[in-house]
């Protein structure tokens, strides 16, 4: 199957493959280490997140306890006067009106006898026992808050205590409690200083916010836990803030995740590109050896043969006026091959030192065509080829140097003749599609085997497999081609079978009259 190929294009088959080789072989590693590096970065991350989610499970039950002690020094103080009454042997309207004129803080005053304690529940907090309970009347909503009172005897004769809210103690005493209780109690690690970027929220039973000191919003690290006795329903709820260390490192885990990546990014691509380079260049230093060896050859051939003629002729060794004739046709032909391989050579250093100028006129490809093959005829019928021109009736003019279009028809021809074996066939034909003037040379030759059809482009390469190792050449003749091609702004395409034939088409810009002259 042919396949048209458009210069420039990708690298042929073999040397993917040893370019993958050595890509695997140092992408791999690097891979490796960069996914080892994020997946440590990862790690890390992780452990600072636990810790910090331990932290604030720790702290939350901190401030639980907080609340608790400072609930019950509330009570304490507003008890000193009660206290004072029941131990000098006050009643129980006595002590209730002691209980009332300090109860400022707390909603109406109760004393409850201790017989009548039944339904209330204590808790202890730092050995002081808190008395609390629903009013068994159910007419209150908030529960209350009591400690024992004691009689002039020292026993206990009940509970004096007041009716409060919850929701607005732990709203008003929130900050007092994490600012001037949490870090001053003996059980708190850390101290405010690490309480600083954290963000303490007080949430009701449905999880509405009553109170917060710092607004949470970093919710990874959060931990709640629930508090009981006179606040139960409530939580509290410790998360980092965006300054905590928690949130710093997680920026700096991403920041650092993305940095990995851009370095294995920019290192894989220097491989390739530099793989890629070193490879050209061996080539390149392989190339050009075996060019040597094959100019030497290529110049040495028809040297020969002239020589050989040139002797014969001088020494008069034909029969007939016709094998003298054969003779001398075999010096011209033979010279033509030297001159066209000469200029190949020096056309192509000129180019790529950038001396070479096109002289560029209004060009008639057909008349090109025809030049060319006047001068080539002879080369195709000494090697006895049949040939076939086919030019179109009307053509439109393109912008030309007509010397370089027709060394790049010669050398076309050249090659359909070297690489063609039995079937000697070259049909050269002018044609014009999609705004562009085709020249076409096709053989019925060895053909180019698909993953060398780029390649053979570029300088000093050759085919590798079949027959092309009998036949000597350069391997400048393509890209010398190819160069000129482009200077004109145009584009050499190849549609080849192995075994087949081949052909090749040079695709030039029709002149549009007016443009400027392209540079080479
Ligand atoms: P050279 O012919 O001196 O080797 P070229 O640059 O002209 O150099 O061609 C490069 C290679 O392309 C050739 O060696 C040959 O393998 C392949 N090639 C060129 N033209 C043809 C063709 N018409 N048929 C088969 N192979 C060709």
């Amino acid at each position: 199957m042919g396949m048209a190929i458009t210069r420039p294009s990708f690298l042929p088959r073999s040397r993917q493959r040893r370019l993958a080789v050595l890509i695997l072989a140092v992408a791999i590693p690097a891979l490796a280490l960069a996914g080892t590096g994020i997946w440590l970065t990862l790690r890390v991350a992780r452990q600072v997140e636990a810790e910090s989610a331990r932290y604030n499970a720790y702290l939350a039950d901190k401030v639980i306890e907080a609340f608790e002690r400072e609930l019950v020094d509330q009570v304490q103080q507003a008890l000193v006067t009660a206290e004072a009454v029941s131990r000098t042997g006050g009643d129980a309207e006595q002590i209730r009106r002691a209980l009332a004129s300090r109860a400022r803080l707390f909603e109406a005053p109760q004393f409850v006898p201790l017989e009548q304690l039944e339904g209330y529940s204590l808790v202890t907090v730092d050995g002081h026992l808190l008395i609390y309970g629903e009013d068994p009347s159910g007419k209150r909503e908030h529960p209350f808050a009591a400690m024992l009172l004691n009689g002039p005897d020292g026993y206990s004769i009940g509970a004096g205590g007041w009716w409060f809210n919850p929701r607005s103690f732990l709203a008003t005493h929130l900050r007092s409690v994490v600012v001037d209780r949490l870090p001053s109690s003996p059980r708190m690690y850390g101290g405010l200083e690490s309480t600083r970027h954290l963000a303490i929220t007080v949430l009701d039973e449905d999880g509405h916010e009553v109170a917060h000191v710092r607004e949470a919003t970093f919710p990874q690290t959060a931990r709640t836990a629930a508090m009981s006795g006179p606040f139960e329903g409530y939580q509290v709820r410790i998360s980092a803030t965006p300054t905590s260390p928690v949130a710093f490192a997680d920026r700096l885990v991403v920041i650092e995740v993305i940095f990995i990546a851009l370095l294995s990014i920019v290192m894989i691509g220097s491989i390739i590109v530099g793989s890629r380079y070193i490879l050209r260049q061996v080539e390149l230093v392989n190339a050009k050896s075996s060019f040597v060896s094959n100019v030497t050859h290529e110049l040495k051939t028809p040297v020969a043969v002239i020589k050989l003629a040139v002797e014969t002729l001088e020494m008069g060794r034909f029969r007939t006026e016709e094998e003298r004739d054969k003779y001398l046709r075999t010096i011209t032909r033979e010279s033509d091959r030297l001159v066209q391989l000469i200029d190949n050579i020096l056309d192509y250093s000129r180019l790529e030192a950038g001396q070479r100028q096109l002289n560029l006129q209004p060009v008639d490809m057909r008349e090109v065509v025809n030049t060319a093959m006047e001068s080539f005829r002879l080369r195709l019928e000494d090697a006895g080829f049949k040939h076939e021109v086919w030019l179109p009736e009307s053509l439109p003019q393109i912008l030309g140097d007509s010397r370089a279009l027709h060394h790049c028809l010669l050398n076309l021809l050249d090659n359909a003749v070297k690489y063609s074996k039995e079937r000697k066939d070259v049909r050269v034909s002018v044609g014009s599609r999609d705004g562009m003037v085709t020249l076409s040379v096709a053989d019925r030759g060895i053909g180019i085997p698909a993953d060398q059809q780029e390649r053979i482009f570029e300088k000093f390469v050759r085919a590798e497999t079949g027959l092309v190792h009998d036949v000597k050449g350069a391997g400048l003749g393509l890209s010398l081609v190819e160069m000129l091609v482009r200077a004109h702004h145009g584009r050499v395409e190849v549609v080849s079978t192995p075994g087949e034939g081949s052909t090749f088409t040079i695709l030039l810009p029709v002149w549009d009259g007016g443009r400027g002259a392209p540079e080479v």
